[in-house]
């Protein structure tokens, strides 16, 4: 009889599951509103009561539960250690202990950065590579490394928070309380933020006359048929501060393969290739990169959060060159 894992994607603003097969097919993907200014408690108690509705009418027995959530999580404990503003009376949830008991299953809890980077390793644009890095670029920059085909947790589980290199000595405020972090940069947030401070001096500018300005927005008026020189400046120095951030990446854990995903990555293959012009560039990184569009988009999430608790798959020949 074939094996299925529930998968429990938790998010500030969505909470998704679903079921998945070793083999990476996820059906039943059910999405709650995560309610998250209801608190925490009550958060858990719906998950809960979500996960023991969809056991109980799972088509083949569930034999294990995985869990990706927001914040910063203990892997060894499942407990959430540190929850920002987004997640209210999530900090200190024992969120691995609560569904075991709820369940009765086996329950492995992750972060939900490092799970998506997860997904994409076994399923997704990095199938087949041992040694990968998955940054995401949205409303903040988080991100996953996998080394040797597993999630690197360090300490604590609160390695791969790549937003958070700094990319300007002493530049912009960041939400974490440094100054110059590759979040401050390059998030979809800051590119915004950005623009919008040198609004004023470019009054030619056709981003004087978009409202709402999004990251979305920029990026196509500086992909045009006739670039807006604004919105191309605002898009090179982007993709300069990505690569300051991702050289230091690569020189720290050597990954084969970048993946770039969230609401940035959207800007496609003329923004990865500024990027890699940069990191061509320079001679510790030249010749060692390789990097591509993460390939599960918002499903990322609860396939990886799921694929923790199925079996790696055997794989013919690691890190292979695709
Ligand atoms: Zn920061």
């Amino acid at each position: 009889m074939e094996t299925l894992a529930l998968g429990i994607d938790i998010g500030g603003t969505n909470t998704v599951f679903g079921y998945l097969t070793p083999d990476g097919h996820l059906t039943n993907r059910t999405v709650l509103p995560t309610l998250a200014r209801e608190g925490g408690e009550r958060l858990m108690g719906r998950i809960a009561e979500q996960a023991l509705a969809m056991l109980g009418a799972a088509p083949v027995p569930v034999a294990a539960i995985g869990v990706g959530s927001a914040g910063q999580i203990d892997p060894v404990t499942g407990t959430c250690l540190f929850a920002n503003a987004n997640l209210p009376g999530w900090t200190g949830m024992q969120i691995r202990a609560r569904l075991e008991q709820a369940t009765g299953l086996p329950v492995t809890v992750g972060n939900d950065a490092n799970v998506a980077a997860l997904a994409e390793q076994r399923f997704g644009a990095g199938r087949g590579v041992e040694n990968l890095v998955c940054i995401t670029l949205g409303t903040g920059v988080g991100g996953g490394i996998i080394s040797e085909g597993r999630i690197m947790t360090g300490h604590r589980g609160v390695a791969g928070e790549m937003g958070h290199i700094v990319v300007e000595a002493g530049g912009a405020p960041c939400p974490c309380g440094m100054q110059g972090c590759l979040e401050a940069y390059a998030s979809a947030t800051a590119i915004v933020r950005r623009a919008r401070a040198a609004l004023p001096h470019d009054p030619a500018s056709v981003l004087n006359h978009v409202e709402p300005l999004t990251a979305k927005v920029i990026f196509a008026a500086a992909g045009g048929a006739v670039p807006d020189p604004l919105a191309e400046r605002i898009v090179a120095e982007t993709a300069w501060y990505l690569a300051l951030g991702l050289a230091s990446i690569l020189n720290m854990v050597a990954p084969e393969l970048i993946l770039i995903g969230g609401g940035v990555s959207l800007a496609g293959e003329p923004f990865v290739d500024r990027v890699r012009a940069h990191l061509e560039t320079w001679a510790m990184t030249r010749g060692r990169v390789r990097l591509a569009l993460c390939s599960l988009g918002d499903d990322a999430g609860v396939i990886g959060a799921a694929a923790q608790v199925l079996p790696a798959p055997t794989l013919v020949c690691g890190g292979t060159d695709r």
